[in-house]
């Protein structure tokens, strides 16, 4: 390996003169911090940080890269600070080392693949500039280069995270060359034995057909002329591991593997491609069904190629890939090829954007051509990260929406835990519940048997779970302190007929449930104690159902109201009372007596004046109709008026009036029906008939 004069003298060819001072100036920094350390190869350690920043060198990045790829392990291994780096070298570089260092901070233990998968898409959450990334990969690389010098245990764990997790990220991210290096030296460190096999078959198959190869590239070439298209044509061979992938993923045999001859054809431009693809058809019959259009069509990482496999001479088949010079740039280096091909004057946040353009326009391509949801749904968790990925306590991954919190991680665990928090643990440190986590971070949740779910945890869960799962236990909890608050009101009611709720009968409670139309006693407790129905009425109602006592026959029975009593009783206007509805009427001095709903408004007025309030109950005998109204909020769609109206029609009632105002810029409006029907029932039968119409957004019955 050249020394720093010489590789520094390279650099020069693409950076400034000030940025080479600070690389050198890093260079010194490093090397003064790593003094005494050594690799296994027993070379003093700046080798490995000088390698690291050759390799991004080779890639054309940026010198802030650069910089933190000489500094990229000194954080790690040795007492220098971030603080430290930002001072000397800037927040951009220490932000960049800090990545580095805390990608190296994660150790992969688990075998599952699913595990990999989320593991690949921490190391890309983590690393929020995608430089980072490269860094990282470039680092991996240099160690792969030279792991021979470490022990074997060592030596294959890292070569399998490497094959697992680093080899997979820079194929998603188009790194081709580096990806196929990655999968090869892995390949021969995990399996040294089927590596040797493998490569030297592989050599010998491959000098035995070199004769055929040359054969097939010059009548390829010649043709190419006569077609007039300048191309160049390269021979390509399959790497190692994918050889070896393909025959045990697709049990096929060496022979058929290796039985394919491949070329590239590299064009000027798109028409080209098409023009050398018809003169390579002529040449030799296409296989049928193996083309296909990349370009047309590119893949989800960008890449574009015309595919075709060929009938070569001795019946093996050639597999042909046209492309363009851009186009190949692009195969061969993906997210990198924007450093590695930058103008000389284009500034590195000219190259964020251009990079995350570059992403963008992959989404773009990807949605039009609806192929591979999977890699775009990777694509934007990755590199636009939503995601935070977390241990639990036994190491497993969890992913998390962006901005969850340490409740929204109990729930993401168990219900139970979620119930039950009381506290977090987040990287071994107590943190309230409210805390933000972030990607890594290792949480436990402190929990205890009696602690119950907060309403305020409401304002800072992210997670549909938590949300739902906080909700139905208030909600629950509200019913329960509803019967409860019902059940004293009730026993109070009870106490002033000198009664309480011990003396009722079973059999008197099921036949008010039958008559009130109520699901359990529970329920109707609930009501009282919400004021939906008043505890004086049902005490009364419960007493009236018991065997004859000297209170209850002093007891006023209920009035049966029938709706044409005329002047002597009216409905109220306010809460339009319709059979079926819990009611009540109110004296009152002149106007007689006025019917309203239990959870009418007026009533909670008048409740502290109890001798007012006057039990009545309907007629089951009813049959005249009653006005209702009922207001719905409808998506502005021609016609909707009249489907409303036949719907209502259509369920035989009336309608009396329609109020009708626009609402949101002409997007909805809300319609206000007051409509005729014979009871709650026939109401019911009518909403349910609305609800099923499209256009209907919102539906309520107005009280009040
Ligand atoms: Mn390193």
């Amino acid at each position: 390996m050249p020394d720093a004069a010489q590789l520094f003298k390279e650099w020069s060819g693409y950076l400034k003169p000030e940025d080479l001072s600070q690389l050198e100036s890093a260079y010194h920094f490093s090397e003064a911090a790593h003094e005494g350390q050594f690799r296994q190869s027993g070379e003093p350690y700046i080798t490995h940080p000088l390698a690291v920043a050759n390799i991004l060198a080779q890639w054309h990045l940026d010198s802030q890269a650069l910089t933190a790829a000489l500094l990229h392990d000194v954080m790690e291994d040795t007492s220098v600070t971030k603080a430290e780096l930002s001072r000397n070298f800037g927040k951009p570089v220490a932000d960049l080392v800090d990545g580095v260092s805390k990608l190296d901070q994660i150790e992969f233990e688990t075998q599952k693949e699913a595990h990999a998968e989320n593991f690949r898409k921490m190391v890309l959450a983590m690393a929020r500039d995608v430089r980072v990334i490269l860094i990282k990969l470039a680092d991996r690389l240099h160690n792969m280069r030279t792991l021979d010098a470490v022990e074997p245990e060592k030596r294959r764990r890292i070569a399998r995270e490497t094959l697992e997790i680093y080899a997979p990220i820079a194929n998603r991210l188009g790194l081709n060359s580096i990806y196929q290096e990655l999968e090869d030296l892995s390949f021969r460190y995990l399996y040294p034995v089927r590596y040797q096999v493998l490569s030297r078959a592989v050599k010998a198959a491959r000098g035995n057909r070199r004769e055929v190869v040359s054969r097939v590239m010059e009548a390829i070439k010649r043709r190419l002329k006569e077609a007039r298209v300048d191309a160049e044509v390269q021979g390509r061979e399959k790497h190692l591991y994918s050889i070896y992938d393909k025959m045990r993923e697709k049990r096929v045999s060496f022979a058929q593997v290796l039985d394919v001859f491949g070329c590239r054809i590299i064009v000027r431009d798109v028409p080209s491609c098409y023009v050398a693809l018809g003169a390579l058809h002529s040449l030799y019959k296409p296989i049928p069904g193996k083309f296909k259009d990349y370009i047309a069509i590119p893949k989800a990482n960008g890449y574009q190629s015309l595919h075709t496999t060929l009938f070569g001479p001795l019946g093996t088949p050639i597999e042909v890939q046209v492309r363009t010079a851009e186009m190949h740039k692009i195969a061969e280096a993906g997210v990198a090829a924007h450093w590695l091909y930058k103008s000389s004057d284009t500034t590195l946040n000219e190259l964020h954007k251009k990079t995350h353009q570059w992403l963008k326009s992959l989404l773009e391509l990807q949605s039009e051509s609806g192929d591979s949801v999977e890699f775009l749904e990777h694509l934007k968790v990755d590199l636009f990260p939503d995601e935070v990925y977390v241990f639990t306590p036994k190491g497993r991954i969890l992913a998390l929406p962006r901005g969850a919190t340490a409740v929204d991680f109990a729930y993401a665990v168990h219900t139970d835990i979620g119930n039950r928090c009381v506290a977090a643990k987040i990287n071994q440190e107590l943190m309230p519940l409210r805390s933000e986590l972030r990607n890594g971070d290792r949480v436990e949740i402190i929990t205890a048997s009696h602690a119950k779910p907060n309403p305020l945890w409401l304002n800072f869960v992210v997670t549909a779970k938590a949300r739902s799962h906080i909700r139905h236990f208030l909600k629950t909890m509200h019913f329960h302190e509803s019967a409860q608050l019902g059940e004293r009101l009730l026993n109070q009611a009870l106490a002033a007929f000198k009664s309480s709720l011990l003396e009722i009968k079973e059999a008197h409670w099921d036949k008010l449930l039958r008559d009130t139309g109520g699901k359990s006693r529970q329920e109707v407790l609930a009501d009282i104690g919400l004021g939906k129905r008043l505890a004086v009425v049902v005490a009364r109602r419960l007493l009236s159902l018991g065997e004859p006592s000297p209170q209850e026959r002093a007891l006023p029975g209920s009035v049966v109201i029938r709706g044409s009593e005329g002047m002597a009783v009216q409905l109220a206007k306010c809460c339009k009372p319709i059979p079926g509805d819990p009611i009540i009427g109110i004296i009152s001095k002149g106007q007689g007596m006025i019917i309203h709903t239990h959870d009418c408004q007026v009533i909670a007025k008048t409740r502290n004046d109890p001798e007012k309030l006057l039990d009545v109950e309907w007629d089951p005998e009813i049959r005249k109709p009653f006005d209702v109204s009922i207001k719905l909020v409808v998506a502005n769609r021609r016609g909707v008026l009249a489907k409303v109206a036949a719907e209502i029609a259509e369920a035989g009632s009336n309608i009396q009036n329609v109020g009708v105002e626009p609402e949101d810029g002409g997007t909805y409006t809300t319609m206000l029906f007051t409509l005729q029907v014979g009871n709650r029932l026939h109401l019911a039968q009518i909403m349910r008939a609305l609800r099923r119409i499209p256009e209907v957004t919102r539906l309520a019955r107005v009280k009040s």
